[in-house]
């Protein structure tokens, strides 16, 4: 039995806490209501979205269709050897839950994931990242539910087409597919522990570990992550609304003559990797508060709702960024964070 609200205020399913209203609005439990909905009058009539914890979406209007928030849950183990084991998590799982009951079980390769917001089904649309891990360092496949027909399919990794904040799901694939598992492979022993990316090593010398595990890192990761992000609860926002860029060697040459210090880090291609904070920063905008939205203090890649800003004033800070940072540097930002 299919169940249907209508006019749903989307403020408490999106972290920048913007207000837009669905019309209608469908809570999936498992992939055969899923399947079900995909069948139904209203499904072919309407435009539709999948939100999973809405912290990587902005609504600029009403949303005129169908908002399908994905509550489908469980987790379980599909393959184990002395070495590694597979489990399969539904889609509507928590992603932070997820790592910390791995980390519980002494599974390794997500600790570095730890405190990302939002669903594992979210997690291999935008290839999730943090701390020199991405979550298509660990994934076995994803099962998916085609949109069209409303049959199963499994993406195989390669498949995925995973890329710096990117994949098939979030290209050609956009608003085709309800992502409805996600099968991740981790270690069971001789973890590969990534403690060199960030503040990570300072921060388990602070909190004097000398042998770090599975849990240490995930505790150092909470803890830089608890100090340099904002915490949506207090204030809204949907972390980097950019994506850091990535240039010619030649356009990076060109740039470093006019700006020396400009960091850097080698990308794919022989390009080069520009963080987007840092030129955000370089034109003034980190700290700026313009009526209800303004560019994190601490974090100038990290837009922000201050209060009952609308959707479409953060969107207008995002282009005004957009446009300086184009004239500053001949370089143009997009953004990480999906728009309707
Ligand atoms: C404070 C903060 C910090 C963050 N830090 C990071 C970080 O370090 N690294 C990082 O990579 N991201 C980060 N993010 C971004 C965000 O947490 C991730 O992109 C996360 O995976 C989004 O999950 P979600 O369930 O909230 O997705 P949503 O925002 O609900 O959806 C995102 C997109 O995926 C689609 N979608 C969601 N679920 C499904 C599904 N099951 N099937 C098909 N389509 C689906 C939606 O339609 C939408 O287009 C951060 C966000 C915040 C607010």
């Amino acid at each position: 039995m299919l169940n249907l609200e209508k006019n749903v205020d989307l403020k408490p399913f999106n972290t920048f806490g913007i207000r837009a209203n669905a019309k209608y609005f469908s809570r999936i439990h498992n992939a055969d209501q899923m399947k079900e909905l995909v069948r139904s009058e209203i499904f072919k009539d309407e435009r539709h979205v999948v939100l999973g914890g809405g912290s990587n979406v902005l609504f600029i209007r009403d949303f005129d269709g169908l908002v399908i928030h994905n509550e489908t849950k469980g987790i379980e183990k599909v393959n184990e050897n002395d070495d590694t084991i597979s489990l399969r998590a539904s889609s509507g799982e928590l992603w932070h839950s997820l790592v910390l009951h791995c980390v519980a079980e002494n599974w390794g390769g997500i600790e570095n994931l730890s405190l990302i917001p939002g669903t594992v089904g979210a997690a291999p649309i935008q290839n999730i990242g943090a701390y020199g891990v991405e979550v298509r360092d660990v994934i076995e496949n994803v099962d998916v539910i085609d949109l069209g027909d409303g049959s199963s399919k499994t993406f195989t990794n390669d498949e995925c087409r995973f890329e710096y904040r990117e994949s098939v799901f979030k290209r050609e694939l956009k608003e085709k597919i309800f992502i409805s598992s996600v099968t991740l492979r981790l270690s069971k022993k001789n973890h590969r522990l990534n403690t060199q990316y960030g503040a990570i090593n300072d921060t388990l010398r602070a909190m004097q570990v000398s042998e770090p595990t599975l849990r240490s890192v995930s505790d150092a990761v909470i803890k830089i992550r608890t100090e340099k992000l904002p915490d949506v609860r207090a204030v809204g926002n949907a972390g980097s609304f950019f994506k850091n860029p990535d240039i010619s060697a030649e356009a990076f040459e060109k740039l470093k003559h006019t700006f020396p210090g400009i960091p850097h880090y080698p990308a794919a291609n022989q390009r080069v990797k520009v963080p987007a904070g840092w030129l955000i920063e370089q034109c003034g905008w980190k700290g700026k508060k313009i009526n209800h939205v303004g560019v994190h203090a601490m974090q100038a890649l990290v837009l922000v709702n201050f209060g009952d800003a609308k959707g479409e004033e953060i969107f207008q800070l995002a282009t005004e960024i957009i446009t300086s940072v184009r004239e500053k540097f001949s370089i143009t930002l997009t953004p990480e964070v999906n728009i309707f």
